[in-house]
């Protein structure tokens, strides 16, 4: 097996070494191999990077075959699709969310999902009427999402290979849910998206907050870090920076709370502490679940800090 390449991070944002480390001695807890890592903070914009990291070419070495979002998602459970509805509302009474006014538009809605998984998100949006787009770059997850909305939909490969094949000023909404994090140039990748959306469309980031108080709770066992997958952790200040610099204002910020997430920290905080893997049985899963996921949403409400935050932005005047 050829060993992956490894460099030292440079700052997308800045081109300079990060220097202040920011967390020490992560854990890769899904491949369960004994190496840690390090993230660093750029003491000109606070970008906090893996560094050092695998090279662009070497990464998908550290992608395990059952990587969760590569895989076809099973239906939750109605009580369990009941509780998040119900997060969701009270959320959007605090944070509300921009959407993209479909009547005004006069034609069907245009979706492009870059990093789309398994396709989920892009078949929900088809079954509401949207003409449906993805980007993936893993081929067994490609494929399932080729299954659920139709092969031509899919491009297969790198962002960069498909970009060609991309019309621009084309999509009403393109998506990067839990994509910006994983790459190495996440400025290129956003500067693509103000070019393929429309004037009045909506560039939508899901990404980890690393300034959350989860993450400083957690630290290096916040579950949110997922070294080495995670090559760059922003903050509201980093987002605000890096939209601004690909020609896009931001139009709102939300955070949201996903327990679970909690929960799995908890468990590596004492695996750390333990020296063995803790994995919680069902009932006592159930029971931290129950107490965690009102902490995790009063938190959000009042401070507006979740584990990952959902950013909107818009082409700023003059950027067509
Ligand atoms: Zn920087």
């Amino acid at each position: 097996m050829v060993t992956p390449q490894w460099e030292e991070a440079t700052c997308p944002l800045c081109g300079i070494p990060p220097q202040m480390t920011r967390l020490d001695r992560v854990r890769d807890w899904s491949q369960r191999s004994a190496a840690r890592y390090t993230y660093k903070a750029c003491r000109n914009c606070g970008l906090v990077l893996l560094s050092p990291r695998p090279a662009a070419s070497a990464i998908e070495h550290y992608y395990p075959a059952d990587y969760p979002p590569h895989l076809r998602q099973g239906e939750s459970s109605a009580k369990r699709r009941f509780v998040r509805a119900l997060l969701e509302r009270l959320v959007d009474a605090r944070f509300p969310r921009p959407t993209v006014s479909v009547v005004t538009l006069g034609r069907r809605p245009r979706i492009l999902d870059i990093g789309c998984g398994s396709g989920g998100y892009l078949k929900r949006r088809a079954s509401q009427g949207w003409e449906v787009w993805g980007v993936e770059s893993d081929p067994d997850a490609a494929n399932l999402a080729q299954q659920e909305v139709g092969v031509p939909a899919i491009h297969v490969g790198t962002l960069d290979a498909a970009a060609p094949c991309l019309p621009r000023n084309y999509f009403d909404l393109v998506a990067l849910h839990d994509v910006l994090e994983h790459l190495h140039n996440p400025l290129a990748a956003l500067r693509l998206a103000h070019d393929l959306v429309t004037l009045d469309g909506l560039v939508e980031v899901l990404t980890p907050d690393v300034d959350s108080l989860e993450s400083r709770a957690f630290r290096s066992n916040w579950f949110s870090v997922e070294a080495p997958r995670h090559i760059q952790l922003f903050s509201k200040a980093t987002l605000q920076v890096t939209f601004g610099r690909a020609g896009l204002r931001v139009v709102a910020m939300r955070p949201t709370s996903i327990p679970t997430f909690a929960l799995v920290s908890l468990e590596n905080v004492l695996s750390e502490r333990l020296h063995r893997r803790v994995c919680f049985d069902r009932l006592t899963r159930a029971g931290v679940f129950a107490a965690l996921a009102p902490l995790t949403l009063s938190t959000a409400m009042l401070s507006g800090s979740g584990s990952s935050l959902w950013v909107w932005g818009t082409k700023a005047s003059g950027t067509c």
